[in-house]
């Protein structure tokens, strides 16, 4: 993708995407929701996606940096090196069509839950806020595989956030800020959870009053998918 294939309107189009991406990745930094390097945001794009890219901190990067990655896997010339996690990331995509942003982070509560090998359950309603009576936890595959990103793209089926087991948390959303919103929202549950466990055993709602809440909050206008 060159210069003289775009316009100036695309470009522009183009650069705003780019800074979108970048700027949610500034906020996920500043939440403290990623901490050292870990964590990336992705933004579908043309056919493809604006993904962060590998190995720097995102205080350093300019928009420029961002890197188109195509539909199928592909990285037009002159770009840097995508994030490792890219697959899960388009593997979303796939999945989801109603999906424009997705954010990955290692936030702590959540990693330490999955690390533990558990989902969180409908302790509290607000659980509802990723689609269903739970925020599921999909199996173990070495980061960057093609394995995680099936594992990735079959738990998003269903629910618009999962934790990933010894590994972190995946939200997702119609754009990349309302993804951030979610996986903060997943940080907070996830903390909130980790306290309830250290206490015995949660009480867990049921399915029917999940369903109801479900109800309420699209009311409100917040995501529930069944
Ligand atoms: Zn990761």
């Amino acid at each position: 993708m060159t210069d003289t294939e775009w316009g100036p309107v695309e470009r522009e189009v183009e650069e705003r995407a780019r800074r979108d991406v970048l700027d949610t990745a500034l906020a996920m930094s500043r939440r403290g929701l990623s901490p050292g390097r870990s964590g990336n945001v992705s933004r579908r794009f043309r056919g493809g996606m604006l993904i962060t890219p590998s190995g720097r901190t995102y205080a350093s990067i300019l928009p420029a940096d961002i890197v188109f990655v195509a539909d199928d896997g592909t990285v037009p010339p002159g770009q840097r090196v995508p994030s490792t996690e890219w697959r899960f990331h388009l593997a979303a995509y796939r999945t989801r069509p109603d999906v424009g942003g997705i954010v990955h982070t290692h936030s702590p509560n959540a990693t330490a839950l999955a690390c533990a090998g558990k989902s969180i359950p409908a302790f509290h309603y607000m659980v509802a806020v990723a689609g269903g009576n739970d925020i599921p936890l999909v199996p173990y595959a070495t980061f960057g595989t093609n394995e995680l990103a099936r594992h990735v793209a079959k738990g998003l089926r269903k629910r618009d956030a999962c934790l990933m087991a010894n590994h972190g948390q995946i939200a997702v959303g119609e754009t990349c800020s309302k993804a951030l919103e979610l996986a903060a929202e997943v940080e907070i549950l996830a903390e909130q959870y980790f306290r309830v466990l250290s206490l015995g055993d949660p009480v867990v709602l049921s399915d029917e009053e999940m369903e109801r809440v479900a109800q309420q909050l699209e009311g409100y206008g917040l995501n529930a998918r069944d």
